[in-house]
């Protein structure tokens, strides 16, 4: 039997789309040592010019250190680069997201190919990945209608499109009957879930609580015109985790225009103080340094970023990607002044995490994944790590803490 080997890039949906592939292949064996592969999947990404090199760079060592190989792309990259490769004999095979499903197949091809597909597609594969014995990621849909203009996600991953209610509500049911008690709902776009079967998130997340076992939901991301009173209406319930991650990338109303976004500034700030209020934390997604990101502009948004209850942030420094508008957008933020608004952005809100955490010791609900030599590590219901030292075996525990020790570190508590 020949032997497939992964290769994975990128992001925790092309992680998810590895999964989808590997459960597929029924005529080969996996394996996990890529010089010891006839065939190489490079599931790809291609978010920035410097995840095309990576790709690229994987691809020729791979073909130096075992050119027998057959090397197949996968992944984003092959709806971007996946011509030019093919062509240029790189690689023997492309295949677009829409034939992940038809590997098994697509993998018997005796002649190099070129199967592009179609980017309308939705996987009939529902993927789950695991953290520990007890928490849940689910993808609940693919693509993405907005046109952020630093993006090339709908580029290469198409439209919005929603995952089936039933499958979705299906596969919870199961995981939850097996002792799953904590789900993340993910996607290229999560918030738009529903919007093209005529239903919500806010729908959605009702049924799912009415599922026995279900006992925590998180969604991976929003966006911030995303949050209707529909949704607000939730934000009270017991089940709902207590952060929701809602991507700004910007405070300031200049820059959001120049990316394109459909947020601004004094709406998201009336909603995190009304959603903060309600005690919640509050994540965003940041992006430090596109271009037009003058000095006055920094100054203005950073003071802003004071303003906001936030108490994470993922925050990325931009990174160019060719056929993007923002690509060809002047001026440019030089690196290391880009460095350092990284550093000062994160900087406030470690500080305004660790406010949060020492206002929040009490009534904290973990849920452990497996541990390691008596400690134990955790999420509360504010998405703050917790870690618990313990002599009982706490894996994919829920435990109740109360005056915690918080450090910058995390917080930490002994049972
Ligand atoms: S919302 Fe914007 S940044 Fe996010 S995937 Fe869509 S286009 Fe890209």
């Amino acid at each position: 039997m020949q032997k497939v080997y992964f290769k994975t890039f990128g992001c925790r949906t092309n992680q998810f789309d590895t999964q989808v592939m590997m459960s597929k292949l029924k005529d080969y064996e996996l394996t996990l040592n890529e010089l010891d592969s006839d065939i190489i999947v490079v599931n790809s990404c291609t978010v920035t010019n410097g995840a095309d090199s990576s790709v690229r760079n994987y691809i020729s060592s791979m073909s130096r250190k075992k050119p027998d190989a057959r090397v197949v792309l996968a992944g984003c990259g092959s709806h971007s680069k996946g011509e030019s490769l093919f062509k240029d004999k790189k690689v023997f095979g492309v295949i677009g997201h829409s034939e992940k499903e038809n590997i098994n197949a697509v993998l018997k091809n005796e002649k190099p190919f070129y199967q592009i597909g179609d980017l309308e597609h939705i996987d009939s594969t529902i993927v789950e990945d695991f953290i520990g014995k007890s928490r849940a990621f689910i993808k609940i849909q693919e693509g993405c209608d907005f046109r952020c203009s630093y993006c090339i996600i709908p580029a290469v991953r198409g439209d919005a499109r929603s995952h089936k209610e039933e499958t979705i509500l299906e596969q919870i049911t199961k995981l939850a009957s097996n002792g799953f008690g904590e789900f993340i709902l993910t996607g290229t776009n999560v918030g738009s879930y529903g919007q093209d079967h005529n239903t919500s998130m806010a729908k959605l997340l009702k049924k799912m609580s009415m599922i026995r076992g279900v006992r925590r939901i998180r969604i991976g991301s929003l966006e911030p015109i995303q949050i209707d009173d529909e949704f607000m209406e939730l934000l009270d319930e017991p089940w709902m985790a207590k952060q929701l991650h809602i991507a700004l990338q910007h405070t300031s109303d200049k820059m959001l225009k120049i990316m394109n976004r459909r947020n601004d500034f004094r709406s998201d700030f009336e909603m995190f103080h009304k959603i903060a209020n309600k005690g919640y934390a509050l994540g965003t997604d940041y992006i430090v340094g596109h271009p037009g990101e003058d000095e006055k502009e920094w100054t203005e948004a950073i003071h802003r970023v004071k303003e906001l209850p936030l108490t994470h942030v993922h925050a990325f420094s931009y990174s160019k990607r060719d056929n993007t508008a923002s690509a060809t957008m002047k001026p440019e933020v030089r690196g290391n002044i880009a460095k350092e608004r990284h550093r000062e952005l994160t900087a406030i809100i470690k500080a305004k995490n660790f406010a949060f955490r020492r206002e929040h010791r009490q009534d904290l609900e973990v849920l452990l994944e497996s541990g390691r030599d008596g400690i134990y590590q955790g999420f509360d219901q504010y998405f703050n790590k917790v870690s618990v030292t313990s002599n009982e075996d706490l894996s994919a525990n829920w435990v109740f803490l109360n005056n915690v020790e918080v450090s910058d570190e995390g917080n930490k508590a002994e049972l």
